[in-house]
Formats: structure tokens, C-alpha cells, sequence
């Protein structure tokens, strides 16, 4: 047998998707029969609402089956960019959207289209755990900036300033935050900005979570702030988390025209379009706004409910502290007193109570864990009692 040439350093070199990982592993013990409760889940536990599934059925019939233009058909680049023009006061044209295979994939694009070899993309951690991956598969360099519980998880501009070199390139920002939930105020971001744009970043502003926000918060973006914040401001969002449509794969990227005419071609290279009947399902969730409000309402119902639940639930249990935060569908419990490394933790707490849940140094803060809400209101009782007995046991 012959030696084959090695494979490439980006796939030697990538870390697999740690949350995918635990929560494919939850996923096959149920399978086997296991009574585990999941938490380690990135999505809503509800299916689509039928009005945006029965338009992308009559899509199909219809035949809509062809490949669509690289950014995204055009009611929909239209539907975008007037809810961005009109709900956000972000004046945006079709010409700068474009509709990608998910928002992952949009962040991808975001990075490829802003940085190279050499580049310096900043990264407030706790992160989501593609970001740092993405920017080293774009050949750039991650350096992360640890905002813990003490900040509410939020970078202050003092934090940034210090992290800033002449090789910095990208500023990522995520509010309403994937894995903590803490969402930025206008003021907080606002000085943010002000620091990207005195020392001219781009700013990859992953909005993905901008409607889901409890105690009447007001999502605001980056871009909302002044000219010079727009002219470097690339928004990230879809889908998925929003209209519970994580399996459809569909994001958008909403940008200055130049930076979305790049993401446009690297696109009309690397995927095509964004499947076509998919989009025309997703068309609905604008055209049939009433029926959208009232899905969405729902879930931000439950969502909210349960998030007081298990704020108040964790914060019962010796040892274990959390933070109330006000977006997304996770809290971020810092689990540090208990004196064990944070992944023995989790794993232990799957292999000996059947709870699955992402260590937080996943995310790139080791003491903490991610715990998703998006599950069910007797799963998530069942999962903290279990948790607060392992927690006992310690
Ligand atoms: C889920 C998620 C995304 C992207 O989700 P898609 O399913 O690819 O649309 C992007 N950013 C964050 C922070 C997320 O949690």
C-alpha cells in the first residue's frame, strides 16, 4: 500500500464544531433509549411556522427548482433591504444584500471578503465557536479579548483599544450573544463603534439573534450610528434562529455595496445560490408579516418564561452563579468554584446525570457553561434538578 500525500493544513488544522459534537453525541443517547435532557442545542425547539413552510411547498410545485441569481432572488434582496431601511433606519438597497446558504456560511463570507494572510480579526470572547476557525481558514490570525461575567460578558472599549495593533483588520461583534445571551446597550455599542472606526476596522456585526430579546430590549446594530459606522459595518443574519428554520440553511449579509458585490463573487464561486424554494418559503415570513409576529410571539413567550426559570433555578444551587441575560436562548453559569476543569465537568455531567452541555472554554472562557433554553419547560426542571445533584456531589 503507498503513502498518500498528507491532507491540507486547513483540514488538519480545523477544530470540529465542539456544540455540534456534544449535541450530536445527547442526540444519539436518546436515540439509544437514554433519558437525557439536552442542552447543548443551538436551535428552537419549535418547527416553522406553516405559512413560511406552505410558501416554499407551492415554490416547488410551482417549479421553482432552477438555480436563482448568486446573492438571492429579488423579492427577497427587496423584502430585506426595506426591513432594514424601515424597521432599523439603516438605509439599504437590494444591491446590498445577499442571500447566503445560512449564517454561517454568511460569516464565512464576511471574513473571506475583509481579510488576509497576516491580518489580525479581533474577537471578543466568550464566542460563538465557528469564529475563530473561519478567520484561521481565511489564512488571518484570531486574537481574543475574554469579557467574563464581571463585565456582563460585554468588551469595553478600554478592553478593545488594548487589543487594537496596526495589523487589526476586523472587529466581530454578536449581540444578542451565542453562547451567553448578553446583549449590548445603544450606549455600550455605540462606544464600540467609535473605537472601530477611529482606528478604521471593518466591523462583522452577527445579528443572527436580533429578535430574540426579553425585559423590552431594543436590538440596535452598529451600522445604525453614523455614516462612517455604516461605510465598515457588514451585517450578519438569517433565518434560522428567529423563524426556528435552522435545517433550511438560508442567512443573509447586509453591507456597503462594494463589500457585497465581493461576498456576491465569492459566493457565485463557492456555492451558487442559496436553494431556491427555501427562499421563496422565507419571502413569507416578510410578506405575511401578522402571521410572523404571532409565531415569533410565541416563542419569545416560552422563551422568556424559561429563561426566568433557569436563572432562578441555577442560582439556587451552592456554587453556581449566573447572570440574567436578555437575548438569544442561553445562559452562561460560571461553574469556576467547583475547582474542576469546565469540559471534565460537562462531560461527567452527561456520563453520570444525562445533561448535556457545552463547557464554556468551547466558547474560549474556561469556569463557565452554556446552557440552551431551547428545550422543553419539563426538560429544563428535570435537567437543573439533575444538575444541582451532580453539583452536590462535587
Ligand atoms: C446559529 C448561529 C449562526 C448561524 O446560523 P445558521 O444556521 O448558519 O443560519 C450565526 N451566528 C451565531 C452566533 C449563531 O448562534
Amino acid at each position: 500500500m503507498s503513502t498518500l500525500p498528507s491532507l491540507s493544513t486547513w483540514a488538519l488544522n480545523i477544530a470540529p464544531s465542539p456544540t455540534l459534537a456534544v449535541d450530536a453525541k445527547a442526540k444519539s443517547l436518546i436515540a439509544a433509549g437514554e433519558d437525557v435532557c439536552g442542552f447543548a442545542a443551538g436551535e428552537p425547539d419549535f418547527d416553522t411556522p406553516a405559512h413560511i413552510k406552505d410558501a416554499a411547498i407551492k415554490a416547488l410545485r410551482d417549479g421553482k427548482t432552477k438555480y436563482a441569481p448568486t446573492p438571492g432572488i429579488p423579492p427577497l434582496r427587496d423584502a430585506i433591504a426595506q426591513k432594514y431601511t424601515e424597521f432599523y433606519q439603516i438605509p439599504t438597497q437590494a444591491a446590498q444584500v445577499v442571500v447566503s446558504p445560512g449564517g454561517k456560511f454568511s460569516c464565512y463570507l464576511t471574513i473571506l471578503a475583509t481579510c488576509s494572510a497576516g491580518d489580525e480579526v479581533i474577537i471578543p470572547a466568550p464566542f460563538w465557536v465557528s469564529y475563530p476557525e473561519m478567520v484561521k481558514l481565511a489564512g488571518a490570525t484570531p486574537v481574543q479579548i475574554l469579557a467574563t461575567d464581571a463585565t456582563g460578558f460585554k468588551l469595553t472599549p478600554a478592553m478593545l483599544e488594548a487589543a487594537i495593533t496596526p495589523r487589526s483588520k476586523l472587529l466581530i461583534l454578536n449581540s444578542p450573544s451565542n453562547p451567553t445571551g448578553a446583549v449590548y446597550t445603544l450606549a455600550e455599542l455605540e462606544a464600540l463603534t467609535t473605537v472601530a472606526v477611529k482606528h478604521n476596522l471593518y466591523i462583522m456585526s452577527d445579528e443572527i439573534y436580533e429578535h430574540l430579546l426579553y425585559d423590552g430590549v431594543k436590538h440596535v446594530s452598529p451600522a445604525s450610528f453614523s455614516a462612517e459606522a455604516r461605510e465598515r459595518t457588514i451585517i450578519v443574519s438569517g433565518f434560522a434562529k428567529t423563524f426556528a428554520m435552522t435545517g433550511w440553511r438560508l442567512g443573509t449579509i447586509v453591507a456597503p455595496a462594494t463589500i457585497a458585490k465581493a461576498v456576491g463573487e465569492l459566493q457565485s464561486q463557492m456555492t451558487s445560490n442559496a436553494t431556491t424554494f427555501a427562499q421563496w418559503g422565507a419571502l413569507a415570513a416578510y410578506t405575511e408579516k401578522e402571521k410572523t409576529q404571532a409565531a415569533l410571539d410565541e416563542m419569545l413567550v416560552a422563551f422568556d418564561r424559561r429563561r426566568k426559570f433557569l436563572h432562578t433555578a441555577l442560582n439556587k444551587i451552592p456554587g453556581v452563579s449566573c447572570v440574567l441575560s436578555q437575548g438569544a436562548f442561553y445562559l452562561f453559569p460560571n461553574i469556576a468554584s467547583f475547582g474542576i476543569d469546565d469540559l471534565k465537568f460537562c462531560e461527567r455531567l452527561l456520563a453520570e446525570h444525562k445533561v448535556a452541555a457545552v463547557h464554556g472554554s468551547a466558547f474560549g472562557a474556561q469556569g463557565f457553561m452554556r446552557i440552551s433554553y431551547a428545550t422543553s419547560d419539563a426538560i429544563l426542571a428535570k435537567g437543573v434538578e439533575r444538575l444541582a445533584k451532580f453539583c452536590a456531589s462535587l
